[in-house]
């Protein structure tokens, strides 16, 4: 309370007001003081003022202090207000607090220390006040601007949503399209492989050798395509969930062989020892065989594709009754660490570049990390750029229907 106080003394008493001038300049207290001998001045002034506080007289002329306390209220006009009251005036002094004086004082008892407790108090208990209603306001801003984010935030998230369920139902319509696709392209490319196959015969009208070759590149050409068709058409059904695995008994060392039999020509083009280790105390499984067939294909096709020289080793044995482990080893190119996860997503290959060496969709790795996952196996790959390659696959001896 360093600064100048305004205060308006109201009362028509003016040796009173006078008193109250008195008193608070013997009590050291910096004020610049204006007067209102009745309500009317009172509220003429307080409009066009801001003071830090009033004292009222009780009684004025033209209107007691109650009532000029609630028009003061209604006006807007916030002031800290001390009532002086006359002797034994107590029970209205009260009622006057209530309406929203700061406190009372009887003129009996003003001197330069009561007054200036009671001002400094009345000014104290204001400014508290206001403190506290402006971090109220501010908390009600604050309350507000929260409520606000959590709308957008919760309009975000419906919008999310609803980006959600379109890409799914276009993720949906993108497989279906596939699955359609490829089904659809295998019916002519059968029946060119099938028109090349009687073109070979020879019969009636024997080929020209350069015929002959033209012929067998068609039929080659289109057998790849048909293979990645096909691989096509597994993927989308397996995103979809439409493979189903069919398990039965078989004998896993005489798949594994007939397998790598079936590859074993692609190996000898490129001049590749290919090499089988079966070690089973009991070869009999329970699985999907054509799946389990597929997965040896991708493995051993990849193998051979990715290695130009050195060797390549099948190797099946038993991790304990109930598990199975296929090894597939080469030494081939390698696969960069970086690049070891991302090669079982599906599309992705180390070079993805339309110049690449290799043939493939791209998709192999990934339908066999999808069939192993269906039979609740583990895949899992070790490699070294330049040096080799060895993909491990562990299975339940017995795979659940599903
Ligand atoms: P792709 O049709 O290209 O063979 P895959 O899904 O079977 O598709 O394999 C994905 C990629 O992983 C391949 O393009 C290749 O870069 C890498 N890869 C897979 N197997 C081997 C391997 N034995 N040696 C080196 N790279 C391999």
């Amino acid at each position: 309370m360093e600064d100048i106080l305004k205060i308006l003394v109201v009362d028509d008493d003016r040796v009173d007001r006078l008193a109250v001038r008195r008193s608070l300049q013997k009590a050291g207290i910096r004020v610049e003081l204006s007067e209102a001998s009745d309500a009317r001045n009172a509220i003429a002034l307080l409009q066009n003022t801001h003071f830090d506080c009033i004292f009222l007289d009780y009684l004025l002329p033209d209107r007691d202090g109650l009532g000029l306390i609630q028009e003061l209220y209604s006006m807007g006009v916030k002031v800290p207000t001390i009532v002086l009251t006359g002797q034994g005036d107590e029970q209205i002094a009260v009622e006057m607090m209530k309406a929203g004086a700061s406190d009372y004082l009887s003129k009996t008892r003003v001197s330069p220390e009561t007054l200036a407790q009671t001002l400094r108090n009345a000014i104290r208990i204001d400014r508290a006040q206001k403190a506290a209603e402006l971090a109220n306001q501010r908390l009600k801003a604050s309350n507000e601007l929260l409520q606000h984010q959590n709308q957008e935030l919760e309009k975000q998230r419906q919008q999310i949503q609803l980006q959600n369920l379109q890409l799914q139902e276009a993720y949906r319509l993108k497989s279906q399209f596939l699955a359609t696709m490829s089904h659809e392209l295998r019916t002519p490319l059968n029946a060119i492989m099938g028109f090349s196959q009687i073109l070979l015969r020879q019969y009636p009208d024997p080929l020209t050798p350069q015929q002959t070759e033209i012929v067998q590149r068609i039929i080659n050409n289109s057998q790849n395509l048909l293979i990645l068709l096909n691989e096509v058409l597994d993927f989308s059904k397996l995103e979809s969930g439409q493979l189903t695995l069919e398990p039965e008994e078989f004998n896993l060392a005489i798949l594994v062989q007939i397998t790598v039999e079936e590859l074993r020509s692609l190996a000898l083009q490129k001049q590749l020892s290919l090499q089988v280790d079966l070690n089973l105390k009991n070869p009999l499984v329970v699985n999907d065989q054509n799946s389990l067939r597929r997965i040896l294909i991708n493995l051993l096709s990849n193998a051979i594709k990715f290695t130009d020289s050195g060797s390549i080793w099948v190797k099946v044995w038993e991790l304990n009754p109930d598990r199975v482990a296929i090894a597939v080893r080469d030494t081939g190119i390698g696969i960069a660490s970086e690049h070891l996860e991302t090669i079982f997503e599906a599309f992705r290959q180390v070079d993805g570049s339309l110049a690449r060496q290799h043939e493939g969709s791209g998709l192999g790795l990934a339908i066999t990390n999808s069939l192993v996952k269906m039979m609740q196996g583990t895949i899992a790959v070790e490699s070294q750029v330049g040096k080799g390659s060895a993909f491990q696959v562990e299975l339940p001896r017995q795979i659940d229907r599903n």
